[in-house]
This record gives structure tokens, sequence and C-alpha cells, in this order.
């Protein structure tokens, strides 16, 4: 299941996206471009807009809920879904892709020298670069969905 989130939700784009899920994020105004986009890529609407304009063939989700992890949940909840540790932290939470295999000495200069002596594998997204490895912030996740109880 894919989703495309709304701009009201670019946080909410984020935990998803740190979980896993293929979560695109719509920063426009244009309600009618949101449409196509999501018949187009068969994608879920996740937003906090009543008003969009039903559509046929568009699931949309409004979010009722306004903390994050309420929001997380009501997701989750609404789409039978169970965080997979082993799909967290494969996706790069600002561009949606998912991440690549790197190997360690090519990115000695790009991470802190602690991170590179005490990490083995490391991830790149293909598009912004940004490096990513295991250990990127795995406690705060873990605590946060054993607060939601996804966990
Ligand atoms: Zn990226």
């Amino acid at each position: 299941m894919k989703f495309i989130l709304t701009k009201e939700l670019g946080r909410l784009a984020k935990w998803l996206r740190i979980l896993g899920l293929d979560a695109e994020y719509f920063n426009q105004g244009n309600p009618s471009s949101l449409i196509i986009q999501a018949l187009r890529e068969e994608r879920v609407i996740i937003t906090r807009n009543h008003r969009l304009p039903k559509a046929r063939g568009i699931k949309i989700l409004v979010i009722t809920q306004g903390q994050l992890k309420s929001q997380l949940t009501e997701v989750l909840e609404k789409f039978s879904i169970r965080p997979n540790p082993e799909l967290m932290f494969s996706r790069c939470t600002i561009c949606n892709l998912e991440l690549e295999h790197v190997d360690k000495r090519a990115i000695k200069e790009k991470v802190p020298e602690y991170v590179f002596n005490t990490q083995d594998e490391f991830f790149i997204c293909p598009r912004c670069q940004r490096i990513y490895w295991s250990g990127t912030h795995w406690k705060n996740v873990e605590n946060t969905l054993k607060e939601i109880g996804s966990l």
C-alpha cells in the first residue's frame, strides 16, 4: 500500500518513511494535481482536509488527530499495518526513495568518526546522498512505537 500525504502532514510522512512505508508528500495547494498523482501512482491520500473533492477510485483517510503519535496510530490501525523492523530505515526520510547499500570506505569522510568506528552497515539515498546507518534514531523510534503499542 502506498500513500500520499498533504502538506500539513509532513512530520507524519517522515514517520511513515522511517517505518519503511512508501509515503509521498504533496506540498502544493492544487487538489486536482493531488488526485491525479494519487490515481496515477495508486496511492491512498492521507490528509486533514475534509473538503477534498471525491473522485472515483480514490481512497482518502482524513486524519482527525492533532498529535503526531495519535496520527501515526490512526494510520496504522486504519490499514492494519504492523511495523516491520526489517523495513525500518530502508527509505530516505526526505526523498521517500529506497536506500542503497554503500561501501563503508566510500563514506568515511561523510559521517562522524565515532559512527564510522562503531557501525558497519551504511546506506545512501540515491537522490540526496544523505547517509544512513543502522543505529540512526533507532531507540527513539522504538520508544515511540512502544508508546503507541505497535511494537
Ligand atoms: Zn534522500
